[in-house]
């Protein structure tokens, strides 16, 4: 559909060109499609007049005004000139100046009306605009109506842009991309008319209904393009494990009483793993929620069915930390546990590969290492990769390729809302561990300013005595050239050993070596170390019970989604722990921010809030989260719109899986283009 259109080359609309052309790419706008769905970030509204004398300060404004006298062009300096008119209306008089405009004089002609719009300014009764737009007024043509305002780049103006925008849309080539029915039951507008009215609305009622139907046909193709891999792609048949009550026997031979949520979600898995469909399952649970129990449940039934399981995760630390856990729960059963990571001693390594490949190991924890192309498996029944955002949907899926249809777990302690995970995990079905373990104390949270740093020293002299560790984390590795305010692990290294002279103050971050890393984790486990300072390094899965300190250097510069990360290293024993962040000044973010940490320990609600404080057009933190790139659409003010297309699409696909059915074939083509460019 888009490709029909895509056959018009956009270096030949009007006004193109080669060199705009190249200016157009750097917007991303390579084709027809990529053109028309440049959609507006903004609008000025020019549809209403306002006489001068009511102009108000700072607004933008548009006025209809004869021009009284001629351009005063006058030279102030090199690369500067200053041009002033002065304009009038029935109501009253107004001052316009702008600079550098050496032409104005050709364009701007005594006695004659213009209408011009910026912004503008009353001070002491007198009227002014700087640099506004202007447009001779013609007989009949009344205001400007409502302009588009893009996103642009350097030598592309608004009005280069809206004059190809207008060219464009008046090759009418742009053919409706949903069926019939769908317009109709659900009250959309037609595409090319729409498209029109996003870029030059005739009014605000035609600009609504413009945005809806666009809004609603970008999240509906995104939602019917998940289900629809869903369908087509990951039903696949293997990897079915024995039927019985196998996991009861690990469950009463574990530490602690699992929470109900867990209990639920062990019983989805487990029923997912008992089924000829192999399992494509998100696990979703707030960091210390017990999700590595559920995994270690999942690799014990597997196992026990004949079957190799595979524990991916993103660093070597935690690997070993996994191995740990695995080991203890489960080598009273006789499995064959290893871990694989890139840095090993190769006889030691190839001897795993070996033994992977003949089956005698049952578990293999690893890093990206597992993903290798030499790395073979006899039997592998079970993927479970941990801390999924760390990976990408690729790596997920080499793993994958190494069985024959294994079952897979991916597991995600960036809890999301329900409606937002049918959209970036629309492919998988999803559990939830919605509770944390009973014997927890809540964290404390407070913030500090660097002024008050020696009572919080204090305070955590007095932890540390009691035989309790503290975590530092910092967000920066080295002393930057600059003095930017931030500090890094080598500062705070010195500072705390200066201030805490009597303890033991050690640092790691991703720069070190793999050993050195792995050491220091050891030695801060095994308490021969009372302070660690780190870089978010620690961020990911690591347990250390005694620890029950987190100091946040520069707390600021941390998203909220990482703070709550940060802060779930410690609360893990028994003992109450503190999560201390430090900042130097607060503007009204940092405190909006600081609060919500501070009142607040449910990982749902705060990443409901970081998406929000970030809006999801920041580009970074959407990209953190996973959450595909939309045009139009905003996943947080959009959520009733999203509820809308996600029944909608639901019902289609369950009806018609895989889209064959004539009335839905024009969502087939939009999906499967989709999934060939976008996914
Ligand atoms: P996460 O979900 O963040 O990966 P973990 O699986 O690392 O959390 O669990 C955190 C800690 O809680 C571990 O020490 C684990 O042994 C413990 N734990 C897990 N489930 C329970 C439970 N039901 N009761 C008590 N402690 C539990
Ligand atoms: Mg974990």
């Amino acid at each position: 559909m888009n490709n029909e259109i895509n056959k018009i080359n956009i270096k030949y609309i009007k006004g193109v060109g080669e060199k705009r052309l190249t200016l157009l790419n750097k917007l991303g706008i390579y084709n027809f499609s990529d053109l028309i769905e440049y959609y507006p970030r903004d609008y000025e509204d020019r549809s209403v007049v306002t006489k001068i004398s009511n102009i108000i300060s700072g607004q933008n404004t548009l006025i209809k005004a004869k021009v009284l006298t001629p351009v005063n062009n006058r030279y102030i300096r090199k690369n500067l000139t200053i041009q002033t008119v002065i304009v009038k209306d029935e109501t009253g008089e107004c001052e316009i100046t702008w600079f550098n405009q050496n032409y104005l004089p050709k364009f701007l002609k005594m006695g004659y009306e213009y209408y011009f719009y910026g912004k503008a300014d009353v001070r002491y009764g007198r009227r002014s605009m700087k640099s506004p737009q202007y447009e001779i007024y013609k007989e009949g043509k009344e205001g400007g109506g409502i302009l588009p305002i893009y996103k642009l780049t350097k030598n592309l103006s608004q009005n280069i842009l809206r004059n190809i925008m207008k060219n464009a849309l008046e090759i009418p080539a742009i053919p409706e991309n949903l069926p019939e029915y769908i317009i109709e039951n659900n009250k959309l507008g037609n595409r090319y008319n729409c498209i029109k009215e996003i870029h030059f609305p005739r009014n605000f009622n035609f600009l609504d209904k413009a945005r809806y139907r666009l809004i609603f046909e970008e999240l509906f193709f995104m939602q019917c393009a998940l289900l629809y891999m869903k369908n087509t792609n990951n039903i696949s048949y293997g990897s079915k494990c024995i039927k019985d009550n196998s996991i009861d026997e690990i469950i009463q031979n574990l530490p602690f009483k699992l929470t109900n949520a867990q209990i639920k979600v062990i019983k989805e898995i487990e029923k997912d793993m008992e089924s000829d469909i192999s399992m494509n399952r998100l696990l979703q649970g707030d960091v210390g929620s017990g999700k590595t129990i559920v995994s270690i449940i999942a690799a014990y039934k597997a196992v026990k069915s004949g079957f190799q399981a595979a524990i991916m995760v993103p660093t070597a630390i935690l690997a070993t930390q996994h191995l740990e856990s695995f080991k203890n729960e489960l080598e009273k059963y006789n499995f064959n546990i290893k871990m694989l990571k890139s840095k090993m001693k190769k006889k030691e390594k190839n001897e795993i590969l070996e033994d992977l490949k003949n089956g005698k190991i049952d578990i293999i924890i690893g890093t990206h290492a597992l993903i290798e192309e030499n790395v073979n498996f006899k039997n592998l029944g079970l993927v479970v990769t941990d801390e999924q955002h760390r990976f990408g949907v690729n790596q997920r899926e080499k793993i994958v390729s190494k069985g024959n249809n294994p079952n897979m777990i991916v597991m995600s302690a960036t809890p999301i809302p329900r409606t937002l995970a049918l959209i970036l995990y629309g492919d998988l079905d999803i559990s939830i561990i919605d509770e944390l373990p009973k014997n927890r104390l809540p964290i404390k949270t407070t913030y500090a300013l660097y002024k008050q740093e020696e009572i919080i020293n204090k305070f955590v002299m007095q932890e540390l005595n009691k035989g309790r560790q503290a975590f530092v984390v910092c967000p920066l590795v080295e002393e930057q050239e600059e003095d930017n305010g931030l500090r890094s692990v080598e500062e705070v290294y010195e500072i705390y050993k200066d201030n805490f002279k009597t303890k033991n103050v050690a640092y790691i971050h991703g720069k070190m070596k793999e050993d050195e890393k792995n050491n220091i984790m050891e030695d801060f486990l095994n308490k021969k170390i009372d302070i660690l300072i780190a870089t978010t390094v620690i961020e990911v899965g690591i347990d250390v019970p005694n620890s029950n300190i987190m100091i946040i250097e520069n707390a600021e510069r941390f998203g909220l989604s990482q703070l709550h990360q940060l802060r779930g290293r410690v609360g893990r024993g028994k003992y109450q722990s503190y999560c201390i962040l430090k900042i130097n000044s607060a503007n009204n973010l940092t405190k909006e921010r600081i609060k919500i940490m501070c009142s607040t320990t449910d990982g749902f609600v705060i990443s409901e809030k970081d998406l929000e404080l970030r809006g999801s057009g920041d580009f970074f933190g959407t990209k953190q989260h996973g959450i595909p790139d939309f045009k139009i659409a905003n996943l947080f003010e959009d959520v009733k719109i999203l509820k809308q297309v996600q029944k909608l699409a639901k019902d289609i696909l369950a009806k018609d899986p895989k889209l064959e059915k004539e009335e839905n074939l024009k969502i087939k083509q939009k999906v499967e283009e989709m999934i060939n460019t976008v996914l």
